[in-house]
C-alpha cells in the first residue's frame, strides 16, 4: 500500500493478553461493519451491540454500567452535565397538556427549565414544599406526569421523606424523579426508596476533581429507558469518551474521599453550630437538624457540603469577610479535592415557602486539604466578620 493509504488504515494488533485495570478511551464516532449484510441488520444489535459513537462507546458504556450497579438502576445514561441530566430526563417524559411538579427546593437551573422551556412547549408546571406533603399530595392532578425532587435541597437541605412522596406520586399515576447529587450513590440510592428515575452531576463528588462536566440519568424500570435513550439519540446529545475516562477515575476514590469529607464537615458544623457569628448551620447529619430523623432512616451517610446562614445584622459583611479567606476558594459548583465557599441568594428561587433567613448564606464544600489549617482560615473568616460588625456599630 502507498504511504498515503498506510496513513489512513489503522492496521489492529492483538488485544488479547493486554488486560489492565482501567477501562481504555475509546475515542469513536464510526464503527465499521464486517460486511455489508451486519451494515444493514445493525439496528438489530440491541443494546449491547455498537452502531454509531453517540449511541456508546465501551468507555461510556462501561461508566454507564458501573452507575447502574451503584444505584440498582435497570439502565444509566450519561449526558454532558448534571443540568443536562435534569433537562433532559423531564423533557423525555413529559409532554404538551401534562402537569410537572417540582419541589420548591431544587437546583435553580431545573426550576429555570421547567418555567422556561416546557413551560414554552406546553408542559403545566408547580412547585410543592418538599417538608409538607400534604402541599404535595393536594397539587397531584389526572395529567401529573412527573414530580421532581432533591434531597436534601439545594442550598437550605430540607430533607424529604422520600418513600413517601413516591407513594403519592405513583397513586397519582406520576412518576419520581430524584437528583441525587448531595447524596451521591453511595450515600443515597433512590431507586431503593421508590424512585423511578434519579439524576446525578458525576461533575461533582463523583468526578471529584472539579476538571470535567458529566451527568447521568438512571431508570429502575427497564420500560423507562427506552423514551430516554430515544430523547438523547434524537437531540444528538453525546458524552465524551474522555470525561467518562476522568469520572471512571475519580469514582474509584469516590468512597474515601467522601468518608474524609463527611468526618470533617461533622466536626466543623459541631463548631459552627455553636459559633455566635453564625445564625443557622444547615447540614442533614447534625443531630439538631430538622430532618435529622429521615436523613438518618434513608442515607447511608453525608458528603461534606453543607451551608451557613446569618443574621440581617451580619448579612452585610459577609462579602467583604470572604476576601479574607486564603485556603478555601471562593467558587460555584462543589465536591472536588479543594474546599469552595459560594455565596449563595435564596428568596429567588422560592415560589411556594418562605425563606425567612437573610437572602445571603454560604454553601460550603470541604475538600482534602488539612483539617487544621482549613479551621483556621474558616476562623479568619468568623474573625472578620465580628471585625466589621464591630467597627459598623461603632460608627452608628
Ligand atoms: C451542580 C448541580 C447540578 C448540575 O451539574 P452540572 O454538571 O454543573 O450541570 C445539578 N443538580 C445539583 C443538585 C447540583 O448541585
Amino acid at each position: 500500500m502507498s504511504d498515503l493509504t498506510d496513513c489512513v488504515v489503522t492496521p489492529r494488533v492483538a488485544t488479547d493478553g493486554f488486560d489492565p485495570l482501567g477501562v481504555g478511551v475509546h475515542r469513536g464516532s464510526t464503527i465499521v461493519f464486517s460486511d455489508a449484510a451486519a451494515y444493514a441488520s445493525r439496528g438489530e444489535r440491541g443494546d449491547k451491540g455498537y452502531s454509531y459513537g453517540l449511541y456508546g462507546t465501551p468507555t461510556t458504556r462501561t461508566l454507564e454500567e458501573k452507575l447502574s450497579r451503584l444505584e440498582q438502576a435497570a439502565r444509566t445514561f450519561l449526558v454532558p452535565s448534571g443540568q443536562a441530566a435534569n433537562a433532559i430526563a423531564a423533557m423525555a417524559l413529559v409532554e404538551a397538556g401534562q402537569h410537572l411538579l417540582l419541589a420548591d427546593t431544587v437546583y435553580p437551573p431545573m426550576r429555570d427549565f421547567a418555567l422556561n422551556d416546557l413551560s414554552r412547549l406546553g408542559v403545566s408546571v408547580e412547585f410543592f414544599d418538599p417538608t409538607d406533603l400534604d402541599d404535595l399530595k393536594s397539587k397531584i392532578r389526572p395529567e401529573t406526569r412527573l414530580v421532581w425532587c432533591e434531597s436534601p435541597g439545594s442550598t437550605t437541605m430540607e430533607v424529604m421523606d422520600l418513600p413517601a412522596a413516591a407513594e403519592i406520586a405513583h397513586e397519582g399515576g406520576a412518576l419520581l424523579g430524584v437528583d441525587n447529587t448531595w447524596a451521591t450513590p453511595l450515600n443515597l440510592k433512590p431507586l431503593t426508596l421508590g424512585a423511578d428515575l434519579v439524576t446525578e452531576a458525576l461533575t461533582k463528588y463523583v468526578s471529584g476533581h472539579s476538571d470535567v462536566l458529566l451527568g447521568s440519568i438512571s431508570v429502575r424500570d427497564p420500560e423507562l429507558a427506552s423514551p430516554i435513550k430515544a430523547a438523547i439519540g434524537r437531540m444528538g446529545i453525546g458524552a465524551s469518551p474522555d470525561d467518562a475516562s476522568l469520572v471512571l477515575r475519580g469514582l474509584e476514590t469516590l468512597g474515601v474521599r467522601l468518608r474524609h469529607s463527611e468526618a470533617v464537615a461533622r466536626r466543623f458544623c459541631e463548631r459552627l453550630t455553636k459559633h455566635p457569628m453564625i445564625d443557622k448551620t444547615l447540614f442533614p447529619a447534625l443531630q439538631s437538624f430538622s430532618g435529622h430523623a429521615l436523613f438518618q432512616r434513608d442515607f447511608l451517610g453525608a458528603s461534606g457540603v453543607f451551608t451557613l446562614t446569618f443574621t440581617e445584622e451580619l448579612a452585610p459583611h459577609v462579602w467583604p469577610a470572604l476576601d479574607r479567606l486564603r485556603l478555601f476558594a471562593i467558587g460555584a459548583s462543589w465536591g472536588g479535592t479543594r474546599s469552595l465557599v459560594a455565596p449563595m441568594p435564596v428568596r429567588g428561587n422560592r415560589s411556594v415557602t418562605q425563606w425567612s433567613g437573610a437572602d445571603i448564606t454560604l454553601r460550603i464544600s470541604i475538600g482534602l486539604e488539612d483539617e487544621a489549617e482549613l479551621w483556621e482560615d474558616m476562623e479568619r473568616f468568623l474573625a472578620a466578620l465580628e471585625e466589621f460588625s464591630t467597627a459598623a456599630n461603632a460608627a452608628q
